[in-house]
């Protein structure tokens, strides 16, 4: 006799919490420009192209990758300048290690804290790991808000605080002075997220040395690795060597390894093409600002936000122009009519600006 069980449905099985997640958005964008995601926009010289077909004709890619990834990390450190006794940990994507600090310190009512608007997957990952998000709100010129979160500290104990340094989505560098008071009060790690910092005038990796509950997080995706997934944590050993314990031990592939050592080695290459990035940010906040009906904020890093009346409407026409950029209006309360554009290059930014004067005139 079979017994006849109930059927099983993600509502009955899953955590609530997961099921009142939205997944994070990656819209099509075949055949438009793509300005919506924080990429470089530049492909790299053809002979360091051709140099990395070569090696990864040459690939084993029937082994397991080095799981210590021992030239990479090399590499890394070589372009890094950490202060003396410093680690790193590596992780596919700096959005992995995230996680994998959220997973290594949740606990019924364990807190994150972040500020708000900032990146979005803060609070996510704080959700599916079980963690409580407490936001606290950047003042009208999306500063710091130093006494409303010294205040929110205190009282939250959070376990992890996360800074976006620059900020994601408003552009914007914090007050450094800000950042160490913050640092000095926070009964836990804190976290300052370096994704911009190729485009950024300041870093929290010398401060490394003075302050044993800083971490300082990277990504190469921002400066023209975002296909090979690839960030690290820097910090001290006491704190990366319990860290080690939760990465999954070939988190970062052959070829990602292959191809970003190789890279790292022309880092100069990049960092000139982070500079040309820079010169195109100037330009286009100048131009936006030039556009009536448009407020664009300054930006350190490789995008510009800006505001503008009917943001949804505007987005959209863009998008019909085959300009793709992102929209943050109906998202937070701070971005209402808040739109957001990656730097490309010269000619993609001149098409985005003439779609947007056209959807100006025409909306
Ligand atoms: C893009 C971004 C990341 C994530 O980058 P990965 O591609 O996962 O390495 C992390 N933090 C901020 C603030 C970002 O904007």
């Amino acid at each position: 006799m079979s017994s006849v069980r109930s059927v099983v449905t993600p509502e009955k099985l899953l955590r609530p919490e997961v099921l009142a997640l939205h997944a994070y958005h990656v819209p099509p964008a075949s055949g438009m420009i793509k300005l919506d995601a924080m990429e470089n926009p530049y492909l790299l010289p053809q002979t360091l192209r051709e140099d990395i077909a070569r090696l990864v004709a040459d690939a084993e890619i029937n082994r397991y990758p080095d799981a210590a990834a021992r030239e990479l990390k090399t590499a890394i450190g070589k372009v890094t300048n950490l202060p003396p006794g410093m680690d790193i940990l590596l992780g596919n994507g700096s959005d992995e290690i995230i996680q994998l600090l959220a997973l290594a310190v949740t606990r019924p009512g364990a807190v994150l804290l972040s500020v708000e608007p900032s990146f979005v997957m803060y609070r996510m990952i704080a959700t599916f790991t079980g963690m409580r998000y407490v936001g606290v709100p950047l003042t009208d010129d999306f500063s710091l808000d130093l006494d409303a979160t010294l205040d929110t500290i205190k009282r939250e104990q959070p376990a992890l605080v996360f800074l976006a340094y620059p900020n994601n989505p408003t552009g914007n560098l914090f007050d450094a002075d800000t950042v160490l008071k913050i640092i000095q009060a926070a009964p836990g790690l804190v976290v300052v997220d370096e994704a911009y910092y190729a485009f950024a005038s300041d870093s929290f990796i010398p401060h490394l040395a003075h302050y044993d509950n800083l971490l300082v997080m990277r990504t190469f995706s921002k400066l023209g690795m975002a296909g090979l997934r690839l960030g690290f944590l820097a910090g001290r050993a006491t704190w990366l060597s319990q860290l080690e314990k939760l990465r999954l031990p070939y988190n970062v592939g052959v070829l990602p390894q292959l191809v970003a050592t190789r890279l790292l080695a022309h880092h100069d290459v990049l960092l000139t093409q982070a500079e040309d990035i820079k010169l195109e940010r100037t330009r286009l906040l100048a131009t936006l600002d030039a556009i009536s009906g448009v407020r664009a904020y300054p930006s350190a890093a490789n995008f510009i936000l800006f505001r503008v009346e009917k943001a949804t409407q505007i987005f959209e026409g863009l998008k019909q122009r085959g300009v793709l950029i992102k929209n943050l209006n109906g998202g937070h309360p701070a971005l209402i009519d808040c739109l957001r554009v990656t730097i490309g290059t010269p000619a993609e930014n001149e098409r985005f600006v003439s779609a947007l004067k056209d959807c100006l005139h025409s909306i």
